[in-house]
């Protein structure tokens, strides 16, 4: 038997040990996956702990993704590029990180036939969810327009882009988000908006022919997920990325296909 921790602060929320646990159910594996709330000063210890034979690896929240990476043993290339580590895996004794919610975000949105390439989105947010979405957004075609609170953190995310997916494509920042959807094809709430139940457009009005993307993976749906439900919109849900970043981590610790249904079925609503 081996242990699998979710390392951030706060991870009491978390619906990942639900999912993972029900994936190593279904497969007749004997481990567990646990929360482990890390405060900043223990990061260190917590990711030597990881190196014990009786551990598999670790997911990591925040406020840890970005600073974990100093600490492993090698960086894949999608983590080094999004400038954040949410997975961490061990191959001949090494600790590896990599980011599997640049995927998990593709993942979902191809689940739901959600196409973005050249498509007009507007991403809400310049976090490490937000940096994790624009990987996939601009490399994929789409004419992407980044909308933050903090200005200064959306022109740090614009610099950070071109090494991250190449030179070439072109996006725009604004500040704060719009007041109309009008020049918009798909929405991405990358903000923390809806965690305790925000709106994150709050006033602004949904059209049908919009696809809205939340990744706010919470049990009861977000405000902006439920008006978007009602306003008709296709929905991908942070239910959807949730349960697909955990897909492919599952697969880089396991080296198996994992079993989605099983790990759908955990989560508390269809996704
Ligand atoms: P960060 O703290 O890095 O970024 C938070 C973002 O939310 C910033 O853009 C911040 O704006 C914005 N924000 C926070 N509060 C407000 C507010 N009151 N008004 C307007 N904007 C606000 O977090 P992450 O990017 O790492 O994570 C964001 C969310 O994504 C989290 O809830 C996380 O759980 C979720 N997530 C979900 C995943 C999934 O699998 N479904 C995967 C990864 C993340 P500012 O810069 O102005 O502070």
């Amino acid at each position: 038997m081996a242990t699998l921790y979710l390392i951030g602060d706060p991870v009491a929320h978390s619906l990942s040990p639900a999912m993972q646990n029900a994936a190593f159910a279904a497969l007749g594996l004997p481990h567990r996956y646990e929360l482990l709330r890390t405060p900043a000063d223990e990061l260190g210890v917590v990711v030597d702990r990881l190196r014990r034979d009786d551990v598999l690896g670790a997911n990591v929240t925040i406020p840890h993704k970005e600073r974990v990476g100093s600490l492993l043993d090698q960086i894949e290339d999608t983590a080094r590029r999004i400038g954040a580590v949410n997975t961490i895996f061990k191959r001949g004794g090494a600790l590896r990180g990599d980011n599997t919610d640049s995927g998990g975000f593709a993942d979902a949105l191809a689940e739901k036939d959600v196409e973005v390439r050249g498509r007009r989105v507007l991403l809400l947010g310049a976090g490490g969810a937000a940096r994790a979405c624009a990987d996939h957004l601009i490399r994929e075609g789409a004419h992407v327009v980044i909308a933050n609170r903090t200005p200064e953190r959306a022109r740090a995310l614009a610099e950070a882009i071109p090494a991250m997916v190449g030179a070439g494509h072109s996006f725009g920042t604004l500040s704060p988000a719009p007041r109309s959807l009008d020049d918009y094809d798909v929405i991405v709430n990358a903000t923390s908006l809806g965690l305790h139940g925000e709106d994150a457009l709050d006033g602004v009005a949904l059209r049908p022919d919009i696809a809205i993307v939340d990744v706010i993976a919470t049990a009861a749906e977000t405000p902006l997920v439920r008006r978007a439900r009602e306003a008709g919109c296709v929905v991908v849900d942070g239910l959807g990325m949730l349960l697909h970043q955990g897909v492919r981590a599952f697969r880089l610790w396991t080296g198996l296909d994992a079993p989605l249904a099983a790990m759908r079925a955990a989560l508390p609503r269809s996704t």
